[in-house]
């Protein structure tokens, strides 16, 4: 039976081999982007390890002494001390994260009916929003540590509390990435064996069979201990949240040289600090997509989640602590106004599918035409989703294009995101485009007549 699965399986992201190669290639562009933010260059020439360790070692000699032998991608991994206290500082934050989403209050939600067709819908603990003001919270009062006060004249230790000394995130950034990256293989190596247990529901899109293929795409849907789900917290949490601080630590380095803090800074770091904002404030929205419903949580979401948006998404922020373009006024609010279109997309597109999802009656979506496919579900066809059928990926990419605007126009490193977004953009509407055709079939060619363009009216 294995050999008949492994015939008809659809494989993506070009089936075993590609993700083979994606996950070796991934964790090195991380590191190789933390560096190139750093020196606000593409450059490669002190970067490669002596001819000798590839011909000597192979692949895997050459990828060790690039990572920890070149002293440029992650200078301080070479050093166990810094590695060990850098994996401290990664696991105190993930338990910081599991603990507010423990302790603190929140609404049960139920999740989308799983799609075993047996109508069960999982209970999800929907507090993201608050554990993200507690958070800044803490990281602004509570760091304590011990001063010597006076009093009378004698000398006394006192202990008091304040704000976190974040700039230190940006002096061991690649550390911190390097140990992050180890932490997503281990996450994942755990999540990918315990699936072999009885009784879990398999993602249909990670049951291949073949174990590197099925470790990328993640086995189980919906891995938990307990009431903790680990896809959802990972999805919103510690990545998330962390990289919004991981920009703030920018922000605090570049204060601690200049004495001031750049227009441009304070534009990404607001920017950047609404769109996760946003994304916690939504969080109900999060059960409803692919991530969730359908995909399983393996290497591909555990490292997207956990590494590569905190450590890449801020690399705009990274690069701005040295490089500084000096934009005109003029030229930063002609950047917000950017940024204010792809957000009032992105946000409108979205919540007017949610409030119709949630309720087609209400006033705010009342007006809106629709398809009343024979699957049970309405699609939308006027309103955002009458204009283009992914109109709310394109709102995502006008933001993500003003990020990288911040940084001026002199060096292509930090446009990295918005090549990068748009390819992942592009090939995630293939994915859902074909997972549509299949759950709406001949409903979906009807609603695809109506609504002919995908990103941009009347262009593409
Ligand atoms: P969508 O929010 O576009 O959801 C797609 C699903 O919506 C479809 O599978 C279908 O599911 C339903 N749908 C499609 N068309 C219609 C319609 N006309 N009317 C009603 N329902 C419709 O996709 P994602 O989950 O991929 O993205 C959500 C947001 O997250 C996007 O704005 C995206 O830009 C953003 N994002 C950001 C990323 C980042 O790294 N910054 C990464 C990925 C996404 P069904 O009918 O079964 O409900």
């Amino acid at each position: 039976m294995p050999n008949q699965r492994k015939q008809t399986f659809d494989y993506e992201f070009g089936g075993p081999i590609g993700t083979l190669a994606t996950m070796i290639f991934l964790p090195l562009v991380t590191l190789l982007l933390t560096y190139w933010a750093s020196i606000g260059e593409i450059e490669f020439a002190n970067i490669l390890p002596a001819s000798e360790s590839c011909s000597s070692g192979g692949s895997y000699a050459f990828v060790r002494d690039m990572i920890l032998g070149s002293n440029v991608l992650c200078p301080s991994c070479s050093d166990p001390q810094t590695v060990v206290f850098c994996a401290f500082v990664v696991l105190s934050w993930f338990g910081l994260q599991v603990l507010l989403e423990r302790v603190l209050p929140g609404e049960i939600v139920l999740g989308a009916p799983l799609p075993d067709g047996s109508g069960k819908r999982l209970p999800y603990r929907i507090n993201g929003h608050l554990a993200f003001w507690v958070t800044l919270l803490l990281l602004n009062v509570g760091w304590p540590r011990w001063v010597e006060v006076h009093n009378g004249g004698e000398a006394m230790s006192a202990l008091v509390f304040g704000r976190v000394p974040l700039s230190w995130l940006y002096d061991y950034h690649s550390t911190l990435a390097f140990v992050t990256i180890l932490w997503t293989i281990l996450l994942s190596s755990y999540l990918f064996l315990r699936s072999f247990g009885k009784g879990f529901l398999l993602a249909a899109g990670g049951d291949s069979g073949n174990p590197i293929y099925d470790f990328f795409m993640g086995r189980e849907l919906n891995p938990r201990w307990g009431t903790f789900d680990w896809k959802e917290f990972c999805e919103l949490r510690p990545g998330l949240i962390g990289w919004m601080v991981l920009n703030m630590s920018m922000m605090f380095k570049q204060y601690e040289r200049l004495g001031y803090v750049t227009g441009s800074m304070i534009l990404i770091n607001i920017f950047q600090g609404i769109y996760v904002w946003d994304a916690l404030y939504q969080e109900r929205a999060i059960l409803t997509t692919m991530d969730i419903t359908t995909d399983g949580f393996g290497f591909m979401l555990v490292f997207g989640d956990l590494a590569w948006v905190p450590f890449t998404y801020s690399l705009q922020a990274r690069f701005l602590v040295d490089h500084d373009p000096h934009l005109h006024w003029s030229m930063l609010a002609a950047i917000v106004g950017v940024n204010i279109m792809g957000y009032l997309i992105f946000r409108g597109a979205n919540g007017q599918k949610d409030a119709f999802r949630r309720n087609p009656d209400s006033p705010e979506v009342s007006h809106l035409t629709f398809l009343q496919t024979k699957r049970g579900t309405k699609l939308l066809t006027s309103g955002w989703w009458g204009l283009a059928r992914k109109i709310n990926y394109t709102g995502d990419w006008i933001m993500g294009l003003s990020w990288c605007m911040v940084c001026g126009f002199e060096s292509i490193v930090p446009y990295y995101y918005a090549i990068y977004f748009a390819i992942l953009l592009i090939h995630r509407s293939i994915r859902d485009d074909h997972m549509c055709q299949e759950k709406y079939g001949e409903d979906w060619n009807k609603y695809k007549s109506v609504v002919p363009y995908r990103f941009v009216p009347g262009l593409f």
